[in-house]
């Protein structure tokens, strides 16, 4: 087969801000990928734990063509039905009253942040304007979402970055009592920290944090972008830690591999947002939530998100079995299907080198900095997948640890 396009191409005519596998997908179904050249992946990645239910999904190939033959776009001067739709079964399912749909995570936290500034001026007065995060957080690429990521490597060279933003240790509640006063409008954790290493939150941490925003008249914002839509085994992880926030942003996982993003609230702080106070033209696409309800309901099933508590232990078990033969992982850490595999001092830094290990052995994983491994499959992985998969990523530990 010819291909009119190779990976050469990218570094002719894209910006140069990523660094691409060799290979070209063309073609996915399930957990499997297939490449320009006909080779079969098996795909541990995800997406970067976008593709919920995997690739093709038949169920949602059928709404997205079913609403591609029906109505593409109207914008937001009118409204449409698969967005009242999936906005009233995100209500249902969730402790929020109101939704904002946009386009993507960071955009999520854009609005959510805005509207956490426009509340505290509404109730509190224009001095009540300092949102707080954590250190190493990662909230989006927007210059408003990278300066409350607490990683100055994603806005260094891009100044004067926006102010009224302070950083806190994540599983430190002393640390969040030190920096949280009055000023304070709004604390955002990310209830696992994916990007930096997928470090889980202590119940204690989160509980603490509910408590000190509500002491201050503070809000609490999750950033559940990557922890939420069936990735831990609940809808959305701050439903397992029984800690509610007032604003919620959601991403990734809930389009399938459509872009959406939805900020969650309850219809008091929603208030603020009054007729022309922010927008987005594409928010609320029919197609998009068309997709994303279909998402939803699917995950939102009690057979769905049992089984994704059933795959990790499948996986964990796997890279447990692994780790004992090779002793590459200083520990395997994570909910659910967001896991980590945090790299041996022996192998601190190199993350990345076994990304394409696993590329040679025709498996797609993620990392999440430097020293950690990172999968976030499709909440309905088969267990054959889960085996192939396993099997591919021992093959890969095994020619790293041979080569050492
Ligand atoms: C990926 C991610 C974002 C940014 O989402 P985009 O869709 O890339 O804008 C924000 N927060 C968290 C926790 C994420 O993992």
């Amino acid at each position: 087969m010819s291909n009119t396009v190779s990976r050469a191409d990218f570094d002719q005519v894209m910006v140069p801000n990523y660094g691409p596998a060799g290979f070209i997908p063309v073609k996915g179904l399930g957990s499997r990928v297939w490449d320009q050249d006909g080779r079969e992946f098996v795909d541990l990645a995800g997406g970067i734990a976008v593709n919920s239910l995997g690739h093709c999904h038949p169920e949602l190939v059928a709404a997205l063509t079913e609403q591609a033959n029906k109505l593409w776009h109207v914008s937001n001067v009118f409204t449409n039905e698969p967005a009242l739709k999936l906005a009233s079964l995100l209500v249902e399912k969730t402790f929020a009253e109101r939704v904002f749909f946009c386009n993507s995570g960071g955009e999520a936290n854009e609005a959510a942040f805005k509207l956490a500034r426009k509340y505290a001026h509404d109730h509190f007065g224009a001095d009540k304007n300092q949102i707080l995060s954590c250190v190493n957080s990662f909230h989006g690429r927007t210059l408003f979402t990278v300066s409350v990521g607490g990683q100055p490597k994603y806005t260094e060279g891009f100044g004067p970055v926006p102010g009224g933003i302070a950083h806190f240790e994540f599983n430190n509640i002393e640390s969040l009592k030190a920096a949280i006063s009055d000023k304070t409008c709004a604390v955002v954790i990310e209830p696992i920290q994916g990007e930096s290493g997928v470090l889980p939150a202590d119940p204690a941490f989160l509980k603490a944090a509910r408590e000190l925003c509500d002491q201050h008249n503070a809000l609490l914002i999750f950033d559940e972008v990557q922890s939420g839509m069936g990735r831990t085994g609940a809808l959305y992880a701050y439903q397992q830690y029984g800690v509610t926030p007032d604003i919620l942003s959601s991403a990734k996982g809930i389009g399938g591999g459509f872009p959406i993003g939805a900020m969650l609230t309850t219809e008091k702080v929603a208030k603020s947002f009054v007729i022309g106070t922010h927008g987005s033209t594409y928010g609320g696409n029919p197609l998009a939530c068309a997709v994303a309800h279909k998402v939803v309901s699917i995950v939102s099933s009690p057979e769905v998100l049992a089984g994704v508590e059933a795959r990790h232990q499948r996986l964990v078990a796997g890279l447990e079995a692994i780790n004992a033969k090779h002793k590459v992982f200083k520990l395997v850490r994570g909910k659910g299907l967001l896991i980590g595999c945090v790299l041996t001092d022996e192998y601190n830094g190199r993350a990345r080198e076994f990304l394409k290990a696993a590329e040679k052995q025709q498996l797609m994983i993620l990392v999440a900095g430097l020293s950690v491994l990172r999968l976030a499959p499709s909440l309905v992985i088969s267990d054959a997948d889960i085996d192939e998969g396993l099997k591919r990523l021992e093959a890969a530990v095994a020619e790293m640890a041979a080569a050492k």
